[in-house]
C-alpha cells in the first residue's frame, strides 16, 4: 500500500512540469485576489482584504521571476528597475496623497493600468514579428506572428483599443477631478461627438478584426492605438461635476478588462483573473453608483449632465439662518434622536475623531445617535465608512439611504457636517436641476437640521441648496473639526 503511494507521489510529481506549477501558483495568487475583494466589501475585514490581495500580488510578482529565470528572453535587471520606479512611486504616492485625491489617484492608476495593458499588447506583437536570432554563426530571422492564434491576435487588438481608451480618458478624469485649467469640470460637448465615438469605436473594434485576417499589418494596430487615444479623451470630456465618480468606477472596470486581454495575449492566467475581477467589480460599483444617482449608464456618458454651475448658480428663494455655538448646543441637549449626517467637508476638514468624540458626548446624555450614509458622499465610494472606521465609529450606527431616510421624520436634530449635495431636496422635485432624480437623505424632514459648512458655497455639482433656505434649517459656519468640537465642549460644560 506504502509502495503504491509512493509511486502515485512520484508520478504526480513527475507529471507536473514547470508550467503547470506556475500555473498552480498563479491560481493561489488569483484565489488570493478573490478573497482579498471579498473581504473588502465589509469594513470590519477591509485591512485584511488589502493584506490579503498584496500578498497575492507578491506571490503573482514571485511566480513571474521564477518564470523568467528560466530562460525567457527578458532581463531580469529590467524588471528590478522597473519595479523599483514602479514601486517608489507608488510609495511616495500613498503617503503623500490626502483621503480627499483619492478619486484623482485612483484615476491615475486607472490610466496607469490602461497603458501598461497597450504597452504589453503592442510590445509582444513587435516581438513576434520577427527576432533575428545568431545559431552558430548563421544569422536567422525568426517569425512566430504567422503561427500566431486568431485569439492572441484579436486579444491583442482589443488590449490596444480598451488600454488605450482608458488611458487618455483616466488622464481627462484625474484633470477634471483636479481642477485643472485646461480642462474643464463642465461637460464638453459638440454637435456630432457621439457619431464621431460611434465611428472611432466601431471602426477600431474593425481594425482589430483586420488584424486577425492579417497578422502582419503592424500599421492597424498603429491606426487602433491612435484611434483609442482619441476615443478615451471624447468619451470622457463629455461628463462634467456629479457624474464623475461613476466614470472614474468605469474606467477602472476598462482597466481590468484592458490587463485580462494583455493576459490572454501573453497567456498569463494570473492577468486573465485578475483583470476579469477588476472588470467585474468595477462594473459592479458602476451600476449601484448609477443606481443611487437614479440615472442609467448611456445617460451619465452621454447626457452631458453634471457642470459646475459658476458663482454658485441660482440660489433658491429665502434668506439662510446663522446659529451660535450656545444656541445650536441647547436645541441638541434637548433632543432625544440625533442623525449624524457627514459629507465631503467632514473629509476636508479631517474631522472625524472630533464627530465620534461628540457623539460619545450625546450618547452620555442618553441621545440616540445613528450616522445617515450616502453611497456617493465624499469624493470616493465608501469615503464615509471608511473615516468613520478610522475613527472606531462602530459599524452598526452606520445606516444607508434607504434604511435611514424613514428614520428623519421621528429625529429631533439631523446634523449636516459637511454635506451639501447629497442633502438637496431639489433633487426630488426640482426637474432643471443637475441633481434631479439622484436619491438623497432626506434631512429636510426632520424636526431641526443644523448645518455645519464655511460659507454658503455649493458642493461639487456647482449648485445652492434648497435646504439651507427651509424654516427647519440653522446654519453653523466654520470648519467642521473646530465646530464639532466647541459643540462637545459646550455640551460638556452645560
Ligand atoms: P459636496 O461636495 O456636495 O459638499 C461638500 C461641502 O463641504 C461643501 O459645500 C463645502 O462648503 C463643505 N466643506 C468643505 N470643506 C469644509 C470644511 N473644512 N469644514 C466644513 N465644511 C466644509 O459633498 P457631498 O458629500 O454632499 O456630496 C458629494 C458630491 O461629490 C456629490 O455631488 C457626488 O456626486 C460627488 N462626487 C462623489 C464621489 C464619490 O465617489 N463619493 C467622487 C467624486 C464626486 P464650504 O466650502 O462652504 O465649507
Amino acid at each position: 500500500m506504502l509502495n503504491m503511494m509512493n509511486a502515485t507521489q512520484s508520478t504526480l510529481t513527475l507529471a507536473l512540469t514547470k508550467t503547470d506549477w506556475l500555473g498552480l501558483v498563479y491560481l493561489f495568487a488569483a484565489v488570493l485576489f478573490y478573497l482579498g475583494l471579498k473581504m473588502l466589501s465589509k469594513v470590519t475585514t477591509a485591512r485584511r482584504g488589502n493584506l490579503v490581495s498584496a500578498l497575492g500580488m507578491l506571490v503573482a510578482i514571485a511566480a513571474t521571476f521564477f518564470q523568467i529565470s528560466g530562460g525567457e528572453a527578458v532581463s531580469l535587471v529590467w524588471i528590478v528597475i522597473a519595479i523599483l520606479i514602479g514601486g517608489g512611486a507608488g510609495l511616495v504616492l500613498a503617503v503623500r496623497v490626502p483621503m480627499t485625491g483619492m478619486p484623482e489617484m485612483v484615476a491615475l492608476l486607472n490610466g496607469c493600468g490602461g497603458i501598461a495593458s497597450l504597452l504589453v499588447a503592442c510590445g509582444d506583437y513587435l516581438n513576434k514579428t520577427g527576432q533575428t536570432i545568431e545559431i552558430n554563426g548563421v544569422v536567422t530571422h525568426v517569425d512566430i506572428l504567422s503561427s500566431a492564434g486568431w485569439d492572441v491576435l484579436l486579444a491583442t487588438g482589443l488590449a490596444t483599443l480598451i488600454g488605450g481608451l482608458t488611458f487618455t480618458g483616466s488622464l481627462v478624469a484625474y484633470a477634471k477631478l483636479a481642477g485643472s485649467k485646461f480642462i474643464p469640470d463642465a461637460p464638453v460637448q459638440f454637435a456630432g461627438q457621439k457619431v464621431l465615438i460611434g465611428v472611432l469605436l466601431l471602426g477600431s473594434i474593425a481594425l482589430a478584426g483586420v488584424l486577425v485576417a492579417k497578422p502582419d499589418a503592424g500599421y492597424v494596430l498603429i491606426l487602433v492605438a491612435a484611434m483609442s487615444l482619441i476615443l478615451g479623451v471624447l468619451l470622457v470630456i463629455g461628463i462634467g461635476g456629479a457624474d464623475m465618480p461613476v466614470v472614474i468606477a468605469l474606467l477602472n472596470s476598462y482597466s481590468g478588462i484592458a490587463a485580462a486581454m494583455a493576459g490572454f495575449v501573453l497567456n498569463n492566467s494570473a492577468l486573465i483573473i485578475t483583470g476579469a475581477l477588476v472588470g467585474a467589480s468595477g462594473i459592479i460599483l458602476t451600476n449601484i453608483m448609477c443606481k443611487a444617482m437614479n440615472r442609467s449608464l448611456m445617460n451619465v456618458l452621454f447626457g452631458g449632465v453634471g457642470g459646475a454651475v459658476a458663482g454658485g448658480g441660482k440660489g433658491p428663494e429665502g434668506e439662510a439662518r446663522a446659529f451660535s455655538i450656545e444656541d445650536a448646543s441647547i436645541i441638541l441637549d434637548a433632543a432625544r434622536t440625533v442623525i449624524i449626517v457627514p459629507g465631503y467637508g467632514m473629509a476636508v476638514a479631517q474631522a472625524q475623531h472630533a464627530v465620534k468624540e461628540f457623539s460619545q458626548q450625546l450618547e452620555s446624555r442618553s441621545i440616540d445617535v445613528k450616522y445617515a450614509i450616502h453611497p456617493v458622499a465624499g469624493r470616493m465610494p465608501g469615503h464615509m465608512n471608511v473615516l468613520l472606521a478610522e475613527a472606531d465609529v462602530p459599524y452598526e450606527q452606520l445606516q444607508d439611504l434607504e434604511q435611514i431616510n424613514p428614520q428623519f421624520e421621528q429625529c429631533d436634530v439631523a446634523l449636516v457636517i459637511g454635506a451639501n449635495d447629497v442633502t438637496n431636496p431639489a433633487a426630488r422635485h426640482d426637474t432643471a436641476s443637475p441633481i434631479y432624480g439622484m436619491p438623497i437623505l432626506d434631512v429636510d424632514k426632520a424636526r431641526t437640521v443644523f448645518v455645519i459648512k464655511r460659507s454658503m458655497n455649493p458642493g461639487f455639482a456647482g449648485i445652492q441648496n434648497e435646504l439651507y433656505f427651509k424654516e427647519n434649517t440653522g446654519m453653523i459656519f466654520g470648519d467642521a473639526k473646530k465646530v464639532v468640537s466647541e459643540l462637545s465642549a459646550e455640551l460638556a460644560a452645560n
